[in-house]
C-alpha cells in the first residue's frame, strides 16, 4: 500500500462498527473519496482528530487499490461553527453539494475545493449566504468547462446589446432580438450582467465580494441555481429543508 499526502475537506462521517468511521473526502488531488478511519470513534485518542465533518487538513492515507485508509492528518482549519446555526448550515450544505458534483474527477477537484473553502469561509464572515450560493453555483460551472457565454450574444454574436437577456438552453447572454425566440430567456438589468461577470472573472475570496439590491439578488440566486441545474442535469434540494422549517416554525407560533 502506498502512502499519500492530500488537503482536503471532511463533508461526510458515518458510523461504522462500534469504533470506527468511513469518511467522505474532498481532496484537492483525488476529488471525492472514501476513507475508512479505524478507531476514530474513540473520543479524546490520536485517532479521532481531523476526522469530524467540516474539518479541513492535511490527510495522510494509506492508498490501496479500491480504497483509503487514514494514518493520520494535520487540520489546517475548521467550519464546526456553522453547524450551530440552521441556516448556515443548511446553506454550508448546499455549497457542498454543488462542489461535490465538481470533485467527481480529480481535474476540476482543486480548483472546487479552493472555491468551496472561499464560500464556507465567507459562510463563517457572515456574507449574505445567498450571495454565496449563486456565486459558487457560477463559479463551479466554470470550473466544470459549462461557463455562461458572455462576451456577446451567445445566438448572433453582436456585441451591441442594449438590454442583455439571459438564455438558459443557449447558455449565456442574449441581445433582445434573438431572446425573442427563445422560449425561457429572461431579461436581466445591467446590474445583474455585471455580478455574472464579476463572478466569471474573479478569483478566490474575490468570488464573494460584490453587493447587489435584494432585488436583484433574488434573480441573481433564481438564475445560477436553474444555471447550473440545468449544466449538471441535477437538482440541489439542501435549501428546501429550510422552507419546511420556517413552515413548522409558522405552525407552532399559531398554536
Ligand atoms: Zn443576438
Amino acid at each position: 500500500m502506498a502512502l499519500i499526502k492530500t488537503k482536503g475537506l471532511i463533508i461526510k462521517e458515518i458510523k461504522y462498527n462500534d469504533t470506527d468511521k468511513i469518511l467522505t473526502l474532498l481532496s484537492a488531488d483525488y476529488g471525492k473519496i472514501s476513507v475508512y478511519a479505524k478507531n476514530s470513534r474513540k473520543g479524546g485518542n490520536r485517532s479521532s482528530y481531523g476526522t469530524q465533518i467540516l474539518t479541513y487538513g492535511e490527510y495522510v492515507l494509506f492508498r490501496g487499490r479500491e480504497s483509503y485508509i487514514l494514518n493520520s492528518c494535520d487540520v489546517l482549519a475548521n467550519f464546526y461553527e456553522l453547524s450551530s446555526d440552521i441556516e448556515l448550515f443548511t446553506y454550508a450544505a448546499h455549497l457542498i453539494d454543488m462542489a461535490e458534483d465538481a470533485c467527481n474527477g480529480p481535474s476540476s477537484a482543486k480548483d472546487a475545493v479552493k472555491a468551496l473553502l472561499y464560500g464556507l469561509n465567507a459562510l463563517k464572515k457572515k456574507r449574505n449566504p445567498k450571495l454565496i450560493s449563486s456565486a459558487l453555483a457560477i463559479k463551479i460551472t466554470q470550473i466544470m468547462g459549462y461557463p455562461p457565454h458572455v462576451s456577446s450574444c451567445a445566438v448572433c454574436n453582436t456585441r451591441t446589446m442594449e438590454q442583455i437577456h439571459f438564455g438558459f438552453k443557449k447558455c449565456g447572454f442574449l441581445c433582445e432580438k434573438c431572446s425573442s425566440s427563445e422560449k425561457d430567456s429572461i431579461y436581466i438589468e445591467n446590474g445583474l450582467a455585471k455580478a455574472i461577470l464579476f463572478v466569471l472573472l474573479s478569483e478566490d475570496s474575490g468570488i464573494f465580494s460584490f453587493e447587489l439590491s435584494d432585488r436583484l439578488l433574488n434573480k441573481f440566486f433564481n438564475l445560477a441555481l436553474k444555471y447550473i441545474e440545468e449544466r449538471m442535469d441535477r437538482r440541489y434540494r439542501k435549501l428546501d429543508f429550510l422552507e419546511e422549517f420556517d413552515y413548522n416554525t409558522v405552525l407552532s407560533d399559531s398554536k
